[in-house]
C-alpha cells in the first residue's frame, strides 16, 4: 500500500471540525480526491463553539467567502476581544482586545515599555486605553478597518473576529463543501477495519455499507473514534493546571445590543461566557466538579443571565489536554478528538484550522507519511502546549482568595516555560514570543498587566525619553486611540448597515398558500 497514491479522503464527523475541513479540501484538493465525509444526525454535534479569534480571517480568505453573507448567514456578530471580569480580584475588570498592537512603539521598546514607566509615576490611565480594541469593545463600538485614512491610524488596521452560531456555521461550510464536490453519507459508524500495519482501510455503517479510505481525518468530537478508541493513541493530560472539566450551556434571548466582545466572568469555582449573536445570546458555565456540584453549578449559571434562557442548560463533560499523536497511522485527528483547552481564549475552531493547514502543507503523496507526520505532530503538540500556558495564566495570576478554587489555581504549581515568563515580565516588562506561538507580545502583556503581573522595572532605553516627553507621548497615545473610538460606528448599527440577518423564525415561516 505505502506505493499507492493517497486519493481517498475519509472525514469520519460533520461538526465544525469535520465541515471546515471537509470545506478546506474542497477549496484547495483537485478533482482527482475524492474526499468522503461520514456523520450522524442521531449522533448529533457538540452544538458550542461560538467564539472565534482573528486568525479566523485566514480560513474565510481560502474559502473566498464573503464576509456579509457569512455573518449573516450565521446569524454573526464581530469580536474585538474578551473582557475578562472578576479574575484578577472581584470587581475587576479588563479586556484582552485583538489588535496588531497595543499603541505604537518607539525605537527598539514596544510601546507597554513606556506605559509601564508613566504608570507607575501615576501619569498614565489602564493598559486598555490605549488600545483600539480595548478601548472600543466597553464603548459598543465597532468597524472593519478603513481606507480614507492615514495608514499610521488605527482605525487603518482593526484586527477583529466572529461570533456565530456553530450549527448554522457547520451548515453554511457543509453547502460550500458539497457544491464542491464532498460527498456526505449519513450513517453511524458500527466498526473499523485495519490493515495488518494498523492503518485503517474502511469503516462500516450500521447500514452495512462500507466506507474505504487511504487517508482518515477523525474529527468524531471527544471520543476520538479513530484516533483513541481504535489506535489507542493516549493522551497527555492538563488537568492538574487546567482543572475545569465540566460546562453548561443555555442560549438566552437578546437583552439589548450585541456586545463587539466575548465576557468571561469568573465565578467561584469556573467562569461563565456570554456571547451574544444576532438571533440570541449563547451562555456556559465552564467549572470544576472538585468544588462545585452539577446543581449548584446550573444554579449559578441561571441566576447570572441577562436574559430569559431558551432551553435547559446542556450538560458537557471533558478532560483539558490533547492526544499524544495528532497523526497516528493513516488517522489525522482535527477538532475536539485531537484534544480540547477550555474555551477561555476560544481557541479551538483556531486548533481545527491550523491542523487543517498543517495538514494541507503536509499532505501526503503516498502513505509513507512516517516523517510528515512527525513534523505535523511537533507543530500540533508545540501550539497545543503554548495555548495551554497562556490559558494557564488567567488562573495562575489571580488574587482572588474568597473561593477555595481560587486558593488551589493561585497556589498551584506551573510549568516552568510559563513561570519564567511570568518572572521575567514582572521584573522588566520583557517578553519574549516563543517561536511561532499562536498569541503574540500583545495578547500576553494585556492578560499579564490585567491579572495583576504588573512589572517592577522597565527597559532602561525608556529613560532616553525626558519624562514630560514620555508623558506628552503617553497621553497623545490616549488621545489618539479615544478620538478614533468617538469616530466608530456602534456595532449594532455596523450590522444594521452591512450584514442583518434574517429573524430565524421568518427564514423558517412557511410559504402562504397561494389562494385559490
Ligand atoms: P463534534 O461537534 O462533537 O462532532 C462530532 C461529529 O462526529 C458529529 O457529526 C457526530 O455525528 C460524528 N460522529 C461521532 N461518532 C460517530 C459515529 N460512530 N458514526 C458517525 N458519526 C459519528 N471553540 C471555539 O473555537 N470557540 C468557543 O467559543 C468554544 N466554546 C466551547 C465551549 C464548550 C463548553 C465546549 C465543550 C467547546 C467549545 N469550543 C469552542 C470547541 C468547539 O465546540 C469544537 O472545537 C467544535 O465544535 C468542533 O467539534 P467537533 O467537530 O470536533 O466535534
Amino acid at each position: 500500500m505505502s506505493e499507492e497514491a493517497i486519493r481517498n479522503i475519509v472525514i469520519l464527523g460533520g461538526g465544525t471540525a469535520g465541515w471546515m475541513t471537509a470545506a478546506a479540501l474542497s477549496a484547495v484538493l483537485p478533482r482527482s480526491y475524492s474526499v468522503q465525509l461520514v456523520e450522524s444526525e442521531l449522533i448529533g454535534t457538540v452544538g458550542v463553539g461560538e467564539g472565534t479569534i482573528p486568525q479566523i480571517h485566514l480560513f474565510n480568505k481560502l474559502l473566498r467567502l464573503d464576509e456579509a453573507d457569512f455573518v449573516r448567514r450565521t446569524q454573526g456578530t464581530f469580536k474585538l476581544g474578551v473582557q475578562f471580569n472578576d479574575w484578577r480580584q472581584l470587581g475587576d475588570t479588563y479586556v484582552h482586545g485583538f489588535g496588531p498592537s497595543l499603541g505604537p512603539g518607539l525605537g527598539l521598546l514596544p510601546f507597554h515599555q513606556y506605559w509601564i514607566k508613566a504608570r507607575q509615576a501615576g501619569k498614565a490611565k489602564e493598559l486598555g486605553a490605549y488600545g483600539l480594541a480595548s478601548a472600543a469593545a466597553p464603548q459598543g463600538k465597532f468597524m472593519t478597518s478603513a481606507s480614507d485614512v492615514p495608514a499610521n491610524s488605527p482605525l487603518a488596521s482593526i484586527s477583529y473576529a466572529y461570533h456565530f452560531d456553530a450549527g448554522l456555521y457547520a451548515g453554511y461550510l457543509r453547502e460550500y463543501a458539497e457544491q464542491r464536490g464532498v460527498h456526505r453519507v449519513e450513517g453511524i459508524v458500527r466498526e473499523v477495519r485495519q490493515h495488518p500495519s494498523g492503518d485503517i482501510h474502511g469503516v462500516v455503517l450500521e447500514s452495512g455499507e462500507v466506507i474505504n479510505g487511504d487517508l482518515f481525518i477523525d474529527c468524531s468530537g471527544f471520543r476520538g473514534l479513530l484516533i483513541e478508541e481504535t489506535l489507542k493513541t493516549g493522551y497527555v493530560d492538563y488537568s492538574r493546571w487546567l482543572p475545569c472539566n465540566r460546562a453548561l450551556a443555555v442560549p438566552t434571548e437578546n437583552t439589548g445590543p450585541p456586545t463587539p466582545y466575548t465576557r468571561a466572568s469568573a465565578r467561584r469555582a469556573g467562569w461563565q461566557w456570554r456571547i451574544p449573536l444576532q438571533h440570541r445570546t449563547g451562555n456556559g458555565h465552564v467549572y470544576c466538579s472538585d468544588f462545585i456540584s452539577d446543581d449548584e453549578a446550573t444554579a449559578v449559571l441561571l441566576a447570572n443571565l441577562d436574559g430569559k434562557p431558551l432551553q435547559e442548560p446542556r450538560p458537557l463533560r471533558f478532560l483539558t489536554g490533547r492526544r499524544r499523536k495528532f497523526w497516528n497511522k493513516n488517522v489525522v485527528a482535527i477538532g475536539l478528538s485531537s484534544g480540547f483547552l477550555e474555551p477561555l481564549e476560544a481557541t479551538s475552531i483556531y486548533s481545527i484550522q491550523s491542523g487543517i493547514a498543517r495538514l494541507m502543507a503536509l499532505l501526503p503523496q503516498t502513505a509513507d507519511y512516517s516523517v510528515l507526520a512527525e513534523r505535523y505532530n511537533s507543530q500540533m503538540a508545540f501550539d497545543f502546549d503554548r495555548i495551554r500556558d497562556f490559558l494557564i495564566l488567567h488562573y495562575k495570576a489571580t488574587e482572588r482568595t474568597d473561593a477555595p478554587f481560587w486558593n488551589c489555581c493561585r497556589e498551584m504549581s506551573i510549568p516552568t516555560e510559563l513561570q519564567e515568563v511570568i518572572d521575567l515580565f514582572r521584573d522588566s516588562g520583557r517578553f519574549f514570543r516563543n517561536g511561532e506561538e499562536m498569541f503574540a507580545e500583545m495578547s500576553w502583556v494585556q492578560v499579564l498587566i490585567g491579572q495583576g503581573v504588573m512589572p517592577r522595572g522597565y527597559h532602561p532605553l525608556v529613560n532616553q525619553l525626558a519624562d514630560q516627553e514620555l508623558w506628552r507621548f503617553v497621553d497623545g497615545v490616549g488621545e489618539t486611540v479615544a478620538r478614533c473610538v468617538e469616530a466608530m460606528p456602534l456595532h449594532q448599527a455596523f450590522i444594521d448597515r452591512h450584514c442583518a440577518a434574517v429573524p430565524p423564525h421568518r427564514m423558517q415561516a412557511p410559504a402562504r398558500p397561494e389562494l385559490a
